[in-house]
């Protein structure tokens, strides 16, 4: 279970090992991915707090997150529907896809997909970074369609 008191002695080290300021919300966010299975949204992260009993806004989170993702230590991806997940950067180099269910919203780290190497570029052109984000219904949403449930 998630407790928001203790904030391990990982995620304060990593903050001040960037030279940032090492806020309760920066640490609690940063705590809060660490622990996630799966990449949460603006929304669960914000309920996760409050949730915790930790004062927060909307604007905070955002910069927090958005600090977390310049810093290295999180990372962005495309949820469906403009709303971006966000989850915790254990190795910098090791890059995994992730799999957006459309029924139910959920976001899925795949460990095992690697985003594939970008061939056939353009001459001049530059990958910074690649993100392979599949579609489709999770394993759960499948089933109840077979089963001609409607959620
Ligand atoms: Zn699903
Ligand atoms: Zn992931």
């Amino acid at each position: 279970m998630f407790d928001a008191a203790i904030p391990p002695a990982s995620a304060r080290e990593r903050i001040a090992a960037r030279g940032g300021r090492v806020t309760r919300t920066r640490l609690v966010v940063l705590e809060l991915l660490q622990c996630s299975e799966h990449p949460l949204s603006h929304d669960e992260i914000g309920d996760a707090l409050a949730a915790a009993g930790v004062a927060h806004d909307r604007v905070t989170l955002y910069r927090t997150l958005d600090w977390l993702v310049e810093q290295g230590l999180a990372r962005r991806i495309a949820g469906g529907e403009r709303a971006w997940r966000f989850e915790a950067v254990r190795d910098a180099a090791h890059r995994h896809a992730h799999f957006h269910c459309d029924r139910c919203g959920q976001v899925v780290c795949l460990e095992g997909l690697e985003p594939a190497p970008a061939t056939g570029l353009p001459s001049g052109f530059h990958v910074d970074r690649a993100e392979l984000v599949l579609h489709g219904s999770c394993a759960a949403c499948g089933l109840g369609s077979e089963a001609g449930r409607v959620r």
